[in-house]
């Protein structure tokens, strides 16, 4: 009978520490840093935006996990807001479908973990040079795609982090043309665009993928880098 008490009272802490363990809100060290930097977790901002941290996985084209602790995904406010206004546009447009993120904040000393990685291969050409430093690590870009109501990821014509002409919008005609591209693929980037334009963002030609919410200059003249 008493070894019985005595486990259940080991039992009982056990799940106690346990249950506190997991209530506690421990964010990583590096999204502590984040937040008191003033960038806020979008999914914060609207919890129906998915969030998929490609190189929070080795789901990329590095081939490892660049991001490491950092799970989810963030931005300066006023971009986040931008998101969510998109994610609403795109809602009324089709409802069910969904943004899904694959990139927003990339402190720049992950930037330049991600130059050690590719540095002397042929993949080095498709990372930033950390030096000049880019409209992601002042979380003010995002890369992202959509989901449609069955939660399957629109057919674009490229994987995201497809380096090569076909993931370029500045090829689409020619690559519609050419069959390479089907109307389809071209017609899921244009919504994209669209829904992406409206709320304010800004998109690239090498880049199916990728919005930036304010242009360099003025990214640069009211942000801060993500050291
Ligand atoms: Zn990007």
């Amino acid at each position: 009978m008493k070894i019985n008490y005595f486990k259940l009272l080991i039992l009982s802490a056990a799940v106690f520490s346990f249950s506190v363990v997991l209530s506690a809100d421990e964010k990583p060290v590096i999204e502590k840093e984040l937040l008191e930097k003033g960038l806020v977790d979008i999914q914060s901002i609207d919890a129906s935006i998915k969030v998929d941290l490609k190189y929070s996985s080795k789901d990329n084209f590095l081939g490892e996990d660049a991001y490491g602790d950092m799970a989810n995904c963030y931005l300066v406010k006023e971009v986040a807001i931008k998101l969510a206004d998109a994610q609403k546009i795109l809602g009324k447009i089709h409802p069910g479908y969904s943004l899904i993120v694959y990139d927003g904040v990339r402190p720049r000393r992950i930037q330049y973990r991600m130059w050690e990685i590719v540095k002397g291969t042929d993949k080095q050409k498709y990372v930033a040079d950390p030096k000049s430093g880019s409209i992601h690590n002042y979380g003010c870009a995002v890369d992202l795609s959509i989901l449609d109501e069955n939660g399957k990821v629109l057919d674009m014509g490229t994987e995201f982090d497809y380096f090569g002409d076909l993931a370029q919008p500045r090829y689409e005609v020619k690559f519609l043309k050419e069959g390479k591209l089907t109307q389809k693929q071209v017609d899921n980037r244009k919504l994209l665009r669209k829904v992406m334009e409206q709320a304010g963002f800004g998109w690239i030609l090498s880049e199916w993928w990728h919005f930036n919410g304010y242009q360099k200059k003025y990214v640069k003249e009211h942000y801060r880098i993500i050291e």
